[in-house]
């Protein structure tokens, strides 16, 4: 069902009914993705300390509520920095479409396509993570479908949800380029606030669960991955995988380089190779006006620009719990932080599962499945 607003400006999906429903189905195979900054804002309705992490309990929140497989979007954010960092290489090496833009917070790829269209063929091919993930379940879920098939048996409906932080994301899985072969990559999305209301009206409080593991193989991820949820997550991702370095004195060096903060328009400029690159992390579509003008004017260039629509990023996406003051963002911003520190796997492509998928499931297939073009 839809909630209309009145001004008729606004048209929201709301998805809790549709999955209580595929959740009663039992022959339909849920399987659930959660999105960096969920884990640091879902606790809010619960009494949970602000901005800690509540990946496990949420896990096992949504496994109580029925949902067949729980996984991190981290590993679809692991996957996007694989991408987005060849295509930054690529397009460094040939000149053409740079500035590369980040292609992850659909309202950014929107506002973009309405307003400086002559910017458009800038943004990454790359499917965000919550899209690539999506493929990549699709296609397990095919393959495996195809098998039962064969030997006699008839397969059970895959069905993907995955919890967001923003409502942004539901109109993403509905464009046509977040399609394969006729087939949706995600199904729904749940944002924040709805899955709070399931846990709700499931009667479960989620500070009196115990946290769970989250399910394998696409349970694992880089701390590379968790700070998608932030302002500058992408960008610092995307540049411990080209300096492809886990040192301790590497990955501070990266965040320090002027990307992390809070400002509406951060620029940096950072040594790969021989070659000097100048970045812009953006927060804000206002921002992001005002540098998309800069280069219209061509008073400003850049190699390689992120942009989050949200100030802050997704930790203050509009489908997270709500009031979100300064320290509520503060706490979130630091939750995110603290799961990279303590990540053991701090680099994409030192994540085990990405390469395993590289070499199987992957194969001859990642255009397909993680690029909208
Ligand atoms: Fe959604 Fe905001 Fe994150 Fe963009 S920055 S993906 S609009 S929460």
């Amino acid at each position: 069902c839809r909630a209309v607003c009145p001004t008729g400006a606004i048209s929201i999906h709301q998805n809790v009914e549709p999955v209580w429903a595929a959740l009663a189905d039992k022959d339909t195979r849920v399987v659930a993705q959660i999105a960096p900054a969920v884990r640091v804002a879902v606790g809010d309705k619960f009494g949970i300390k602000k901005g800690e992490n509540t990946l496990g309990r949420l896990v096992a929140a949504l496994r109580r509520i029925g949902f067949d497989e729980v996984y991190d979007t981290n590993f679809g954010a692991d996957l996007t920095v694989m991408e987005e960092s060849k295509e930054l290489v690529e397009r460094l090496e040939s000149g053409e479409n740079l500035p590369l833009f980040t292609s992850c917070c659909p309202a950014w790829v929107k506002f973009c396509e309405n307003r400086y269209p002559e910017f458009r063929s800038h943004i990454s091919t790359c499917r965000s993570p919550q899209e690539m993930f999506g493929a990549v379940l699709k296609e397990e879920a095919r393959i495996n479908e195809e098998k039962e098939r064969a030997e006699g048996r008839e397969p059970k409906k895959t069905l993907v949800v995955s919890i967001m932080p923003c409502t942004a994301k539901k109109a993403e899985i509905e464009r046509p380029e977040h399609y394969t072969d006729g087939v949706k990559n995600v199904d729904y999305v749940l944002t924040t606030t709805e899955i709070t209301r399931m846990i709700q009206e499931a009667g479960i409080d989620l500070s009196q669960v115990q946290p769970e593991a989250l399910d394998m193989p696409f349970g694992l991820a880089s701390g590379a991955g968790a700070i998608f949820g932030v302002t500058g997550g992408v960008t610092e991702a995307v540049l411990r995988r080209l300096v492809n370095s886990s040192r301790a004195e590497d990955l501070e060096e990266i965040s320090f380089s002027g990307i992390r903060g809070v400002n509406g328009i951060k620029e940096a400029t950072v040594k790969l190779g021989d070659r000097e690159v100048k970045i812009a992390v953006v927060n804000g579509l206002h921002s992001a006006g005002e540098l998309l003008d800069k280069m219209k004017a061509g008073e400003a260039h850049y190699d390689f620009v992120e942009v989050m629509a949200c100030k802050r990023g997704c930790i203050a996406g509009g489908g997270q719990p709500v009031p979100i003051g300064p320290r509520t963002k503060k706490a979130r911003l630091e939750g995110i932080y603290k799961i990279d520190s303590m990540a053991q796997i701090k680099l994409s492509n030192e994540n085990p599962i990405i390469a395993t998928l590289y070499d199987g499931l992957l194969k001859g297939k990642e255009h397909k499945l993680l690029h909208n073009e």
